[in-house]
């Protein structure tokens, strides 16, 4: 359907990105190069509303999301999305498509780095399908010898973290290079600095409140209202943390994936049976003496019992509940396939099942706050 949706855009039509949505309404940065149409506007943002044909459709818009634009009115900078890309990853909480990585925050003291608290984020976050990069906060509290350990052993994991002190050391090179160019979703757990990085990377002349009022004539402001915020050194940042509970109710078979070190000891080597879980099976080359494996054996459990769970379950609603929290996690993809080619099949599953969602709840449209505001002016 989206795919669908992508070519259907005619000869004056330009390429954006949603950087931000609020009821029907939808904030569009244009692209440099943007389009095909007689005029080239130069990184303008317009303010779009969404063509009644993909709403009948079913066609979400995301934050994040490639748009196609069209019939702009350049001076008071409006126009109607006509069509919306392919995603390539997506997340749900928060709302944001296209999504290349995952900022996992941690810090090295207050809170206590807690390796297993730290290890579930990792594998929820590997889980999405994104890039994940490492980020450990408050070295200004934690020692030299503190900071060296942590350092090996995340290696260890197969992970390079970058350590920062947001409050007493605001200019991170390395990070910044991290992030440049891409789209970035910070995540961790509560107490670790995210709020305070995301306001130290977001310059601090990007008032978000003001572009819904200026141009709505309505200022209003919503917890739920998610943003993708343009970086200095390029790059964009969603001003929301995601997942802070690392639930992980994957598929058995795919939590393997999720682990670095496993991929790395599957690239030499193969298990003796195909569909291993790494456990107790004869020839497992997983199966070893590295430090996360009894997290990988923890998870494993809790996603088997998970699995069984959804099987026994008469209730289709109940299931289908319980795949909708998997944020990325909806179902199994065969083995042995190579690991881009099952990323792109679970992004289509994710697709459908969002699509399945609208049916059932017409209520998806992630940043529509309805009951405070109807501002349908389809076209
Ligand atoms: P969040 O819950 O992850 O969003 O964390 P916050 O940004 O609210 O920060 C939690 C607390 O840690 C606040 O009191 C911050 O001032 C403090 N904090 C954040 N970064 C640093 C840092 O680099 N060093 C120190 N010492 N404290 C920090
Ligand atoms: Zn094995």
């Amino acid at each position: 359907m989206t795919e669908a949706a992508s070519t259907q855009h005619s000869s004056s039509a330009w390429l954006g990105t949603v950087s931000s949505a609020q009821a029907n309404f939808y904030w569009v940065r244009l692209d440099e190069k943007a389009g095909n149409g007689p005029y080239q506007p130069l990184k303008m943002t317009l303010l779009c509303t969404r063509r009644a044909r993909l709403k009948k459709m079913g066609q979400q818009v995301m934050v994040g999301d490639r748009v196609w634009v069209e019939d702009p009115d350049w001076e008071d900078a409006r126009a109607v999305i006509t069509a919306v890309e392919p995603r390539r990853t997506q997340l749900d909480r928060p709302p944001v498509a296209n999504g290349d990585q995952v900022l996992l925050v941690f810090a090295l003291v207050e809170p206590t780095l807690d390796p297993h608290q730290l290890s579930h984020f990792l594998v929820k976050a590997e889980a999405t399908g994104m890039d994940v990069c490492l980020c450990l906060n408050k070295r200004d509290l934690a020692s030299e010898v503190q900071q060296q350990t942590w350092i090996e052993r995340l290696c260890q994991w197969g992970y390079t973290p970058i350590l920062i002190s947001v409050q007493t050391d605001p200019a991170f090179p390395a990070l910044a290079q991290a992030l440049r160019d891409r789209i970035t979703i910070v995540s961790g757990p509560s107490g670790v600095g995210k709020s305070s990085l995301i306001n130290a990377l977001i310059p601090k002349t990007d008032l978000r409140t003001n572009q819904v009022s200026g141009k709505l004539g309505r200022g209003r402001h919503t917890t739920r209202h998610v943003e993708l915020f343009e970086l200095p050194q390029g790059g964009l940042l969603a001003d929301t943390p995601g997942f802070n509970q690392p639930e992980i109710s994957c598929h058995p078979e795919d939590l393997a994936q999720y682990f670095p070190e496993i991929r790395q000891r599957l690239e030499g080597d193969r298990c003796q049976f195909g569909d291993c879980l790494h456990r107790d099976e004869p020839g497992c080359v997983v199966r070893g003496d590295w430090e996360r494996y009894e997290d990988y054996l923890a998870i494993l459990k809790n996603c088997l019992a998970q699995q069984q769970l959804r099987q026994d379950s008469p209730d289709p609603e109940a299931t289908y509940k319980v795949k909708a929290t998997l944020a990325g996690q909806v179902s199994h993809e065969p083995r042995l396939q190579a690991k881009k080619y099952r990323r792109v099949s679970r992004r289509r599953r994710q697709q459908a099942l969002q699509e399945l969602r609208c049916e059932l709840t017409d209520t998806v449209e992630p940043l529509s706050d309805l009951d405070e505001i109807d501002w349908e002016s389809e076209n």
